[in-house]
């Protein structure tokens, strides 16, 4: 995780973008690349999974960033997610 936070930085910085980074926009641009990854099974269930790749890698990439930008721990906060998700939909015996 470390290695790839780093790679995806050094891409935002070497471009100047991170002035544009707002949380805001972040979750804009979290939105829109998950709107492209939806296109990617419009009007039927065949897919190409290169560009489902290639869009499921968008989302993730605007995600960290935003990770980075609110100075959370991506770990840390799936975990938590994870505990409350597993209090609300306890596992059916
Ligand atoms: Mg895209």
């Amino acid at each position: 995780m470390k290695e790839t936070m780093k790679k995806i930085l050094e891409f935002r910085d070497e471009r100047g973008w991170k002035p544009y980074h707002t949380p805001e926009n972040l979750a804009k641009s979290i939105s829109i690349e998950a709107a492209e990854l939806l296109e990617c099974f419009q009007w039927n269930h065949e897919f190409d999974p290169i560009h489902v790749n290639e869009e499921l890698a968008d989302v993730l990439i605007y995600c960290l960033q935003m990770v980075d930008v609110l100075g959370v721990d991506a770990k840390q906060i799936i975990f938590e997610k994870l505990e409350k998700n597993a209090v609300k939909y306890p596992v059916q015996k």
